[in-house]
This record gives C-alpha cells, structure tokens and sequence, in this order.
C-alpha cells in the first residue's frame, strides 16, 4: 500500500502539479538553454507575445531519427545489463520478506558506453552532435514513450506482477504516480528500476556530458575551461555512482519507492534534461575560467562527491560488518534497532550514530547540493537557469530527508526517537 508522507490534500495536489507541469516544463527548459540564450525572461516575453500557441510551436515532434537514437541506446544499454558479467549481489529484505538478487555489472556497462560512444565519434561512425542538434525532439519522444511505459507498469502491476512486493492503494491516480511493484521485472533477470534509473538515467546523463563537450568542440573548435570543469565533475559523480551502484540498490529509490511516473519518469526523462542542464546552457557559453579558478572549483567539486561517497560508504560498510568496523579510527557509536515486518516477523537493524551520521541524520545531502553548485558555477552567474538543478536537488533531498524520517519513525519507533535525541539535527549540523 502506498503511505501518503504529506497531507492527503499536498500529496494530491502535487501530484497532479508533478503529471501536468513536468513534461512542459522539460521543453521549456530545453528550448530557453539551446534556443533562447539560457534567458528565462527571453522565453517569457516569446511566450507573451505569442502564447498557448507559441508554446505549441516551440514544442518539438518526436521525430523518427529520435526515436531511433531512443531505441538503440536503450536496446544498448538494456543488452549490457543482461550480458555484461558481473558479480551476484543481494538487495535487501523487502517489506514482504523477498531479497531481490542482481547483476553487478554496472561499472563495466559505464566504461563500455563511453568508449562505445567516443569511439564511433573518433572513427566517424556516428557523430554525437546529431544528439545535441535532435535533443527537443528526444525529450520529446522520452516524454510520451515514458508516459506509455508507466502505463505500462501500472498495468503490469495489476495483472502480472513480479513479486509479492507490490499491491494497490485502490486509487488509480497513486498507484500511477508512486507505482504498484517495489521489484518489478521482465523474465526472472531483468530488473526494470536498475534499467530506468541506473543504466538508461544514470548513464545518459554521462553520455550527455559528453555530448555537449563534443558539440562545443565541434562548434568552436576548442573546449573552455568552464566545460571541462563541468564535464569532469559530472563524469566523476557518475563514475562514482557506477562504482557504488550495487549500494544505490540499498537506498530508498530502489528498496522502499515503487516503480511508477515518480521514479521511473524522473529517471528516464527529467534526469536526461533537467539533471544535465547545466552542461546544456555551457554549449553555447564557452566562459572561459583560467586555470587557478577551474582548478579551485574543481577541487572543491571532487572534496562534495568524495565526501557524499564516504558518507554512502561509512553507512553500508557499517551495516554489511555488522558494525564491527571502525567509524573515523574508532569503534562505531550505534543503536541496536527492532522493528516488525508486514509478516509480523521481528527484525533487527543498526543504525550509526557516529561519524558522518552522528553529524546530522542526513548529512550527505550537504556534499551532494554542494557538488552540484559546483559543477553549475562554471556557467557564472549571468542567468539563474543553469541553477536550477540545484535549486531542484535542494528542495527534493529536503522532501526526500523528510519522507525517510517519517518512514524510519514508522518503522522503528521509540528507536528512531533515540536516534533523533542523539543526533537532532536532519540536514545541516546546528541548523536544520
Ligand atoms: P539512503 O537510502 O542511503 O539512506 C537512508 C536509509 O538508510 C534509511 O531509509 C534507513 O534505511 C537507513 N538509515 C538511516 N539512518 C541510518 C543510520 N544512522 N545508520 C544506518 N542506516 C541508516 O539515502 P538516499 O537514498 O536518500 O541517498 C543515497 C545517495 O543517493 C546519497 O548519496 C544521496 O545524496 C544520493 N541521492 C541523489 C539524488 C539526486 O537526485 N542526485 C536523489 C537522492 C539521493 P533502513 O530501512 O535500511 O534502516
């Protein structure tokens, strides 16, 4: 059953907001970074003078050569998830006592699309500029095809699903938007959460990156500084999510949100466009930085994502030792917490109380906005739109702190009250 964090009345007005207002805006997004100079107030005053009509105008075809590209990235990236090698990993319990079992190929399937993709440029096979010149159109088809595929999904979780693991609100607009099935799967092997959110979402956001060096390369003849910048950090978060992805399959993306428009939309089409936006705007905004600024920003991005791998690193370390290792050179501070299944069964779990998660009960959102504030700022400060990713990462990781600490409230009750007594603050030490 779905649980509803907010009020009844936030949660459905968000989300009708979220299923009306998102794909618009993608397209706005889109149009203002590659045809309106990154100007929020150009596509406005475009949109005022020209109104539902011009935005229908702006708004580009699904065209066939998009559908194309569509299909043989995701045929792509779909055959590595089946056939790369990779070791066998085990998710955690479910809710209903299921422990999902995966393919830990995922770094290998990163590293054979970069060189896939950079070599059929580097032998003139296929030039990723055509990526960048058809990128409406693709949002476009990602927009409709990935509506069908959460039809699909809904559907899927009704009539076929995959696990115990899923099951009806008895409210069509909910099971839509947050999804029926917590694993589902087609056949017994592939597991459709880790193709939306890692290896179509995750891994298009690299391929982007670097679709945007390449366009300005072949549009100036050079690289600016500021694109480097921004590119690299971005392909360093991604390539440390590949290294970890085996952990992102214990977080709440992939253990406690099911597969509907909220995760798996967001994945294959607001991570593609609104996630890679920054380098977007930087195409056709060469600034250059100097060396001591990109390499002052560049530090300072590498420290954010090192730190948010530790934090993700410390926690998982700690669980998977069962807490006998150390914490910062010091045996950990923990809670031994009890808490019951759907089933009824009694479980234990533990919970660090020292460390990183001995700072704030959240604290790796902090490295997290903060990295990705420093791979915008490349783009200085000329337009608020390159921005808006961090804008958005800052109110979704705030939302998302606020719906783990009721579920793990829920779940863990008077242990979860201890741990807020021990470590009171949710997100930044000393203030919130
Ligand atoms: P996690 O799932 O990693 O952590 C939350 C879970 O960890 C809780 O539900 C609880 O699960 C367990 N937990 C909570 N406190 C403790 C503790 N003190 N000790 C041990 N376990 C604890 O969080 P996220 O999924 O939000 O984040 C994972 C990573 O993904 C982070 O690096 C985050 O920054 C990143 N992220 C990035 C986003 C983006 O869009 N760029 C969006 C969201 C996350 P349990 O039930 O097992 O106890």
């Amino acid at each position: 059953m779905a649980e509803m964090v907010h009020a009844p009345l936030v949660t459905y007005v968000s989300m009708l907001s979220l299923l009306t207002l998102c794909p618009p805006f993608v397209v706005l997004l889109w149009y203002t970074m590659v045809h309106a100079d990154g100007s929020v107030l150009q596509t406005a005053n475009y949109l005022r003078e020209n109104g539902l009509q011009g935005f229908l105008h702006i708004w580009p075809n699904p065209t066939s050569i998009a559908w194309k590209i569509i299909a043989f990235y995701a045929a792509f990236e779909a055959a590595l998830q089946l056939f790369l090698p990779g070791k066998r990993v085990e998710g955690p319990i479910s809710p209903t006592g299921n422990r999902p079992v995966y393919k830990a190929n995922g770094l290998l399937a990163y590293v054979v699309t970069l060189v896939t993709y950079l070599g059929l440029w580097w032998f003139g096979i296929f030039n990723p500029v055509i990526v960048y010149d058809h990128l409406g159109e693709i949002f476009s088809a990602l927009i409709f095809g990935s509506f069908i595929f959460c039809i699909f999904l809904y559907i899927k979780g009704h009539v076929a699903p995959s696990s115990t693991d899923s099951g009806s609100s008895g409210n069509i607009i909910i099971d839509f938007y947050w999804g029926m099935e917590l694993y589902p799967r087609i056949g017994k092997n592939f597991d459709i959460k880790v193709f939306t959110n890692c290896r179509f979402g995750m891994m298009s956001w690299a391929v982007l990156a670097v679709t945007y060096c390449i366009k300005q390369y072949e549009t100036y003849g050079s690289i600016a500084d500021s694109m480097l910048v921004n590119t690299t950090l971005m392909l360093v978060y991604i390539t440390k999510f590949f290294l970890w992805e085996a952990g992102y399959w214990n977080t709440m993306d992939i253990a406690h949100d099911r597969a509907g428009f909220y995760i798996c939309w967001g994945c294959l089409v607001w991570v593609p466009s609104i996630y890679t936006s920054p380098g977007m705007y930087l195409v056709n905004h060469p600034v250059n930085l100097g060396v001591q600024l990109s390499l002052y920003i560049l530090v300072a991005g590498i420290l954010c994502i090192y730190v948010n791998y530790d934090c993700d690193r410390q926690r998982q370390e700690f669980r998977k030792t069962n807490g006998r290792c150390l914490v910062w050179g010091k045996a950990p501070s923990k809670i031994v917490a009890s808490y019951a299944t759907t089933s009824g069964e009694t479980k234990t779990s533990l919970l660090l109380t020292s460390g990183w998660w001995g700072l704030s009960r959240h604290f790796h959102y902090v490295p997290e906005i903060l990295a990705a504030f420093f791979w915008t700022v490349p783009a200085l400060f000329n337009h608020f739109l390159p921005y808006f990713y961090v804008l958005f990462l800052t109110i979704l990781l705030f939302d998302r702190a606020k719906r783990d600490d009721d579920r793990c409230k829920s779940k863990y009750g008077k242990y979860w009250k201890l741990y807020c007594e021990k470590v009171p603050y949710r997100i930044i030490p000393g203030l919130y």
